[in-house]
């Protein structure tokens, strides 16, 4: 199995080089990540400039490795074409630095990583430890073994990914696997005014996410299934349409004369 393994907080991060560690005892690993923190960057691509790769060694690690100067998604295509020459069984993106729950997945370039191997066809994950402290990567490498496995035995429909979330205790507190839906992660938001040195004012993003545990129609989702000590695993597709929907907007334009 050729494993490509990429995410978003830049190929030196702790986490990426325990899923490389992990994702090599399964397979042939290929590491191919941005060279320098691509953090909330959603699915951006880079079309203005060019791309360089760049081999690089990560100590004790038996994989080939590649930073390149683009975002995640950047580096799941060129890793996929160019590197690894269209030869990939399994896209795997993280071990990412915090979580990405709910309504993060929109802005999050360690999922937007796994996406793009789904636009290219390919059975993909993302995975994120629930903690921005922790430095203990284990636990949630031994999860990424497991829900690849089962991914490769199960699979998935066309542009579905498993996005994983794995709470930051020790392994024998994690109380089991939820499948859940996304939840709705709200932040509370405030812009910093500063001065910079010539006089100027600018402005600087502070969030603090609003873990409120409220249900979402009643059901779990994958903030309370982690708030609870589960690993919290949603199927996800990047096909946004809400179907449901079609008919009645339908409605809304049946008449010519409504234009
Ligand atoms: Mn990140």
């Amino acid at each position: 199995m050729r494993i490509l393994v990429c995410n978003d907080d830049g190929i030196y991060s702790k986490g990426i080089q325990q899923l490389a560690s992990s994702m090599s005892t399964i397979g042939e690993t290929t590491v191919v990540a941005p060279d320098e923190e691509r953090s909330a960057t959603g699915h951006a691509i880079t079309l203005h400039k060019p791309l360089r790769i760049k081999p690089v060694s990560l100590p004790k690690l038996n994989v080939r490795a590649f930073a390149v100067n683009g975002t995640p998604a950047d580096c799941v295509k060129i890793g996929y074409d160019i590197i690894m020459e269209r030869k990939v069984d399994l896209v795997i993106s993280g071990i990412n630095r915090g979580p990405n729950l709910g309504t993060d997945v929109l802005y999050s370039g360690t999922v937007s990583a796994a996406f793009e191997g789904a636009i290219l066809g390919l059975p993909s994950i993302a995975i994120s430890l629930v903690s921005y402290d922790s430095d203990d990567y284990a636990v949630a490498g031994k999860v990424a073994i497991h829900v690849a496995e089962k991914l490769m035995k199960h699979g998935l429909p066309q542009g579905a990914i498993l996005n994983v979330n794995v709470p930051a205790v020790p392994e024998e507190e994690i109380k089991g696997v939820k499948t859940v839906r996304l939840g709705i992660r709200r932040y509370a938001e405030n812009y910093i005014k500063r001065v910079d040195p010539r006089g100027r004012p600018y402005y600087w993003l502070t969030g603090e996410a609003i873990d409120d545990r409220a249900n979402y129609d009643g059901a779990e989702t994958d903030i309370s299934a982690v708030a609870d000590n589960y690993v919290a695993i949603t199927p996800v597709h990047f096909d946004l349409t809400l179907h449901s929907y079609i008919e009645n907007v339908k409605g809304w334009f049946q008449h010519p004369a409504s234009l």
